[in-house]
């Protein structure tokens, strides 16, 4: 548009419809509406009127007692800088009430930016403790319930090793455990599948599952009876579920707030199938070492095999070519040196004549047996 001129509508009765469009043009003494088919008018800028209004009041109406009937309106703000009306009685007074409902909207903009900044980082704070409210109202039988549900899962693949003397020599491993986790709402249930990975995992309520392929990495029955410890801490925090709330969303925890802890848990079966990759927090890997720490030497059974554990999952993590089916297991149970200076700091702890009994168990006949089984499985599917 050239200067002094600008688009806009002008009411007046006689018009169709009551209203037109057509060019303002504001110069010498008027500001003038000029629709294509003529019939417009000039109102006089001494004396104008200057209101706004519409949606949002974005409309500016021109008024002139002259000028009865008419009313002349443009959205286009840039005529309030036009230099002929620049100085024009109510000018100054709309530009300034413009002015002031940007500067409220910008205010009120920057407020709602500073509100929702501020609940962000409240609900990023106070996310841990309304995942562990919402984790705390789901009852441990609801909890059992659902670990067995996804465990069935694993259990359809046709993986589990079901033999008696492996598991006779497992349960070795496996009972002094059990008895000093003692009294739980978690009856824990250890199962071992046939996969060549080095992994193991809990899943909410007791189940725990260890891979075949971790027993070829651990060379005794105290490595073993770590990581059933510390599987069963991870159960007995609810490090799972836990974990699991965190991620389904706060739609998910208020449902639970709303006493509908089935509808979390639906969504977290739903999930089940990834728990083999759930990677817990420092703290709850900290917290389950810990607590395996404290269960081995209740058991009686030496908790350093947590240590030559690590320390062998670390070299691993060291080998340039880093195998695959180690690499699973680190991803989610990282051997960090953090770690296995605590488990060390944890022994130095133990009193100078800690006794610790012997598990009963000929680990080698055991693998071998793993092996056998394996072996089984192996031509089974062939
Ligand atoms: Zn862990």
């Amino acid at each position: 548009m050239p200067d002094g001129l600008y688009n806009g509508w002008a009411f007046h009765d006689h018009f169709e419809g009551g209203r037109k469009p057509g060019r303002i043009e504001v110069g010498g003494r008027f500001l003038a509406f000029l629709p294509e088919d003529g019939g417009g008018v000039e109102l006089p800028i001494d004396g104008i009127q200057v209101r706004r209004g519409g949606a949002a009041g974005r409309i500016l109406f021109f008024t002139h007692e002259s000028a009865e009937g008419w009313e002349v309106y443009t959205s286009d703000h840039a005529i309030l800088n036009d230099p002929t009306l620049k100085h024009a009685y109510g000018i100054t007074r709309a530009l300034r009430s413009i002015r002031r409902a940007k500067a409220i909207i910008r205010l009120a903009i920057l407020f709602l930016l500073i509100t929702l900044s501020a609940a962000v980082v409240s609900l990023w704070f106070f996310r841990s403790a309304i995942v562990n409210q919402a984790v705390d109202r789901i009852p441990p039988a609801l909890e059992v319930k659902l670990g067995k549900a996804l465990y069935a899962h694993y259990a359809k693949t046709g993986a589990e090793i079901d033999d008696e003397e492996l598991t006779c020599q497992f349960q070795r491993i496996a009972a002094p455990v059990i008895q000093a986790v003692g009294d739980s709402p978690y009856p824990l249930e250890f199962h071992i599948l046939q996969n060549a990975e080095v992994n193991m995992f809990a899943l909410p309520g007791g189940q725990v599952v260890v891979f075949s392929g971790f027993f070829e990495r651990a060379d005794s029955a105290e490595e073993v009876a770590f990581v059933l410890a510390h599987e069963a801490a991870h159960v007995s925090h609810r490090h799972g579920l836990r974990t699991l709330a965190s991620r389904v969303g706060v739609v998910a925890l208020t449902r639970v707030f709303l006493s509908d802890s089935r509808a979390l848990l639906a969504v977290l079966a739903e999930r089940g199938a990834n728990l083999a990759s759930l990677k817990y927090s420092r703290d709850f890997e900290r917290e389950a070492d810990e607590t395996a720490f404290a269960t081995l030497t209740e058991a009686g059974v030496d908790p350093r095999g947590g240590i030559t554990l690590f320390r062998k999952f670390r070299e691993d993590s060291r080998l340039p070519d880093g195998s695959e089916r180690v690499l699973a297991l680190l991803q989610t149970h990282p051997a960090t040196e953090e770690r296995i200076e605590r488990l060390e700091e944890l022994v130095r702890s133990l009193p100078p004549k800690a006794h610790f009994k012997n598990l009963e168990v000929d680990y080698k006949k055991l693998k071998e047996r793993l092996d056998h089984c394996v072996g089984v499985g192996t031509k089974e599917k062939e």
